[in-house]
């Protein structure tokens, strides 16, 4: 076990709506096969042809990019493998391991009933299952039987699940299960089993709704030579009022929280602390988290989802971030708004400006409006409303004293001091009309810190169409 080669995979099945939750199986699989120096594989399951999507199949891929899990191997599509999985049902069948069996839907659903109505738990009786001595029924014409595994009678399975301990499943609830349909296409369970053992996986890490398939799948991986893999069943992630996650109850995708200014470092950390701990760290790197990463720390009960959290953790990643990466994330979201941010003062310095204070990239970008829109034409009235008739002879003071500052944050805070000294006046009663006469607005950060991104030629231009 210790000079293991770990395999991972992340085995999605490519159907409908791929939200937050379900990335997060990717996200250990892939951390764990880091932290061991092993391999990660993804492999899309799409043999539900009708459910399956390429687009889902995007969003998979596209999403695991963008937090940067990356791959060793794939996206290999079991589509592709069908070949393969027709293969092993044959040799199963030559060996003995596998029968046809002839039973039609008819059969099925009355044998059903008649389970239920006598309270027991509806099964395959086993019809056509050869064994020493039986005589099996006469074959039907002109029926394609499907192909059911044999699987072991009497004793359990058992395994010890990385996350929930010891589990035991006694094989009496477990019947014949269908690997092949009667137009020879594999079943899910089936192609699990085959892909985990010619793929090498050395540990299954997935969801616990699989739990009931474990069983079966250590029973057929046996029964062709294979030994288990360690399996590690991670509980659900409810959403914030404790259900289910889904798209009906507000579930967002990868890509909505990418085009809602989320950085993807902080999306990663996030999901991270969804199902898996290390001491009380909240905030970590990505290194940090492969570093730490082990199966030991998985919880064990539901996580759920925090939407606040996730916007408290892109903060932290936001204010922490190098301004030029950052400015370089933020600038597609301040085009789409319409700015051009080649035109105005330089984007790293605003993004710099903004980011204390912003929980969104599309919160910079909103901010960074101030810089790159056109200088507001203010009206007399509008200046009238805002601008306090005694204000004016300060301001033209000002005006004169920010030209011949030198253009820094400490020239121009001396200067406000300055001025507010010899007028005595407080800080608010000329930092929001200097603000309203720059920007028709008195929402802005520091002002001696906005005069030195808006520059002080624009500035002063700006402040003198006002006082005049
Ligand atoms: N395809 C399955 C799913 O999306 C996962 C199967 C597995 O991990 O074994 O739920």
């Amino acid at each position: 076990m210790r000079f293991m080669h770990i395999r991972t995979r992340f085995a999605p099945s490519p159907t409908g709506f791929i939200h937050l939750g379900n990335l997060r199986s990717a996200l250990y699989p892939w951390a764990f096969a880091r932290h061991n120096k092993g391999d990660f594989i993804l492999r899309i399951e799409d043999t539900d042809l009708e459910r399956s999507s390429q687009e889902a199949v995007d969003v998979i891929i596209e999403g695991m990019a963008w937090l940067g899990l990356d791959l060793d191997e794939g996206p290999i599509y079991q589509m592709q493998r069908i070949d393969r999985y027709r293969e092993v049902v044959k040799q199963m069948l030559d060996s003995g391991l596998a029968y046809p069996c002839y039973m039609s839907e008819e059969e099925l659903n009355k044998l059903r009933d008649q389970q239920m109505a006598s309270k027991e738990k509806p099964r395959y009786n086993g019809l056509w299952r050869p064994e020493p001595g039986k005589t099996l029924p006469p074959v039907p014409e002109g029926v394609s039987p499907v192909i059911r595994f044999k699987n072991p009678i009497g004793g359990s399975v058992i395994w010890n699940d990385a996350v929930k301990g010891q589990i035991e499943i006694s094989n009496d609830q477990l019947d014949d299960l269908v690997i092949a349909r009667p137009d020879g296409t594999p079943t899910y369970n089936f192609c699990v089993v085959i892909d985990d053992m010619d793929m090498n996986i050395t540990h299954v890490i997935r969801g616990d709704d699989h739990v009931n398939n474990t069983p079966r799948q250590i029973n057929i991986m046996r029964a062709l030579g294979g030994s288990p893999p360690v399996y590690a069943h991670l509980p659900t992630v409810l959403n914030d009022a404790g259900e289910k996650m889904s798209k009906r109850n507000g579930a967002m995708s990868v890509r909505d929280y990418q085009r809602a200014g989320y950085l993807p470092d902080a999306i990663l950390n996030y999901l991270a602390r969804l199902g898996w701990s290390h001491g009380d760290a909240e905030v970590f790197t990505k290194e940090q988290f492969v570093n730490w990463f082990d199966l030991e720390s998985l919880g064990r009960s539901p996580a759920q989802h925090n939407p606040e959290k996730l916007l408290w953790l892109n903060h932290q990643y936001i204010q922490n971030s190098d301004p030029v990466k950052l400015a370089a994330a933020t600038k597609p979201f301040a085009h789409e708004m319409g700015m051009d941010t080649e035109a105005g003062p330089d984007f790293v310095q605003v993004v710099s400006l903004l980011k204390d204070r912003a929980n969104t990239l599309i919160e910079i970008a909103e901010g960074a409006k101030l810089f790159y829109l056109p200088a507001p034409n203010l009206t007399a009235d509008q200046i009238k409303e805002n601008i306090a008739e005694a204000v004016m002879p300060v301001l033209k003071d000002l005006v004169e004293a920010i030209s011949t500052a030198e253009p820094t944050k400490e020239a121009y805070a001396a200067v406000f001091k300055q001025i507010l000294a010899k007028y005595q006046i407080k800080m608010p009663a000329l930092a929001m009309p200097v603000r309203y006469a720059l920007f028709a607005t008195t929402q802005t950060p520091a002002i001696d810190s906005v005069l030195v991104v808006l520059g002080k030629e624009e500035a002063v231009k700006r402040l003198s169409k006002v006082v005049q």
